[in-house]
């Protein structure tokens, strides 16, 4: 057997006190084969073959030709790479109902647990967290994108020319906005008002599921496609979504245009009124009697 450098010998000295420690005491020996240890560690490394042609042994190089490597290499680890586009797994709902007497205390726990947040780079540039408004027992819920300038002043979401049209499309159901819960998929303003980056959305809705599990709104009504693809976890054009009745969280989600894409092409308007009627239909709402 060769003799053993004097620093893996100490290593080796270490371990083995420390086996003892945990009573383990008998140790076998058993043949290698090297070609084998090799190509483990070639597999566990992530690189494929690409590790053992990097230079020094098991020392993946990160250059791009070494990462554009992987992407290609193999179907099964290609499949292994997550998307930044792709959405995470919900957590599950909770399990038990809230008391409606408690849901509004329930919501205001939430908001402190969500507290002065710096978990995502919008902290950055908001003013106000926009937690949420309206009815903590509500039957229907909104849930839109993220606060524009107006919402982030307000500390309140959907108070801008947006909301004056959600008021709108509220007030046409038959109800009044004090009736319904609103909330957003981020609660802090984007710069520029753009769409909510991945990581952005991932890390706030949690906190959206949790208000979801507290309100158990009867009927979601999504506004949007970023609403629509965090909630429903996939990425799928609008049109293919609206018109039919989701689930989500053991609720009922209905998906339909956001108040400001309205703004912009009101002919879509009579669209989303169909979508507003199947979440009417569901809560067995008349709509305003005028
Ligand atoms: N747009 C949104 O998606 N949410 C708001 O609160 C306001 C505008």
């Amino acid at each position: 057997m060769p003799a053993l450098d004097p620093a893996t010998r100490e290593a080796l000295e270490a371990r083995l006190r420390f086996y003892r420690e945990l009573g383990l005491t008998d140790f076998y020996r058993r043949a290698v084969d090297p070609s084998q240890m090799l190509a483990q560690a070639a597999e566990s490394s992530g690189f494929g073959e690409q590790a053992s042609s990097a230079g020094e042994a098991g020392v993946p190089s990160l250059s791009t030709d070494t990462c554009d490597g992987i992407k290609s290499n193999s179907k099964s680890q290609e499949n292994d790479l997550i998307s930044p586009r792709k959405t995470f797994q919900a957590p599950p709902p909770i399990a038990a109902a809230v008391a409606p007497t408690d849901r509004a205390s329930a919501l205001q726990l939430i908001r402190e647990e969500i507290g002065d947040c710096t978990r995502c780079a919008l902290h950055k540039g908001r003013n106000k967290i926009v937690f949420a408004d309206g009815d903590a027992n509500a039957r229907l819920m909104f849930v839109g994108e993220g606060p524009g300038a107006d919402e982030d002043a307000q500390g309140l979401p959907f108070v801008g020319r947006a909301g004056q049209l959600l008021n709108n499309m509220i007030a046409a159901m038959g109800l009044k906005r004090e009736e319904v819960y609103i909330a957003n998929v981020v609660k802090c303003r984007p710069p520029q008002n753009r769409t909510p980056e991945p990581e952005e959305a991932n890390t706030c809705s949690p906190f959206l599921f949790r208000q979801i599990d507290v309100v158990r709104p009867e009927v979601i009504v999504a506004l949007g496609a970023t609403a629509a693809t965090y909630l429903l976890g996939q990425r799928q054009p609008l049109a293919s979504l609206r018109g039919r009745i989701h689930s989500f969280r053991g609720r009922k989600l209905i998906v339909t245009y956001h108040p400001a894409f309205l703004l912009r092409d009101p002919r879509q308007k009579k669209e989303a009124w169909a979508d507003l009627q199947i979440a009417m239909s569901e809560l067995g709402l008349k709509g305003r009697s005028s």
